[in-house]
């Protein structure tokens, strides 16, 4: 059984795969405290669903794009195998994920959005370095959320460190919603010469911030 907070279908708001329609698994819990969370009601409650039932809601949809996300999605093991599941199913995959559990047991076919916690989200101790050695340049995107120059220079660094712009499909920068004026990140972006991209939260412009299940 997996614990799930929520499955809709929506459009998706992040990532290359922006403005795509998309049907998304949101599995509850999630062992960080993000200090800007935009997720905080996965923490606690939910569902429990079968891993059939979870797929008879994604068929349902009829949406060939399934994001699996959470709260952290991969904190529940079961996670593992409702992913080779949808794999299975010919369906495109996409795994968001904190970070701070291994990706080394997600199936190959998935894509890998991998959030790397900065250092004003007060979880950057608890980044598993090791998930950055996985990407693979053809289908995993990695993700900096920036609340201030403090963490895009965190953020330069480690794409330098890692040498994420030949590693990964996309560098994804996402301003920390209200956090960031997004002039000044874009300033910083092309003021870098990095080969990043930068990402609003479309849901929320089209929903507003605080809407649920969108
Ligand atoms: S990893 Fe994601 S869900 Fe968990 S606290 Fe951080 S932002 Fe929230």
């Amino acid at each position: 059984m997996l614990r799930v907070t929520e499955i809709f279908h929506s459009i998706q708001g992040e990532s290359t795969h922006a403005g795509r329609p998309c049907t998304f698994v949101r599995l509850t819990g999630c062992p960080m405290r993000c200090t800007w969370c935009d997720s905080e009601y996965t923490f606690t409650g939910g569902d429990h669903f079968t891993n059939e039932q979870i797929m008879q809601k994604v068929r349902d949809f009829g949406c060939r794009l399934v994001e699996v996300t959470g709260g952290e999605p991969l904190a529940q093991r079961e996670a593992f195998e409702l992913i080779r599941q949808l794999c299975d199913e010919e369906y495109e995959v996409l795994i968001e994920t904190g970070g701070y559990v291994s990706t080394t047991n997600v199936d190959e076919r998935a894509k890998i959005i991998l959030d790397v916690k900065c250092p004003a989200s007060g979880e950057a101790d608890r980044n598993d370095w090791s998930n950055l050695e996985c990407l693979r340049a053809d289908q995993d995107e990695v993700k900096f959320v920036i609340a201030g120059a403090s963490d895009w220079e965190f953020a330069k660094k480690t794409i330098a460190q890692y040498e994420l712009e030949t590693r990964a499909k996309a560098i994804l920068i996402s301003p920390a919603w209200g956090l960031v004026d997004l002039q000044d990140l874009a300033r910083w972006i092309t003021e870098s010469g990095l080969n990043v991209r930068m990402q609003l939260q479309l849901h929320k412009y089209i929903w507003g911030p605080d809407v649920r299940g969108v």
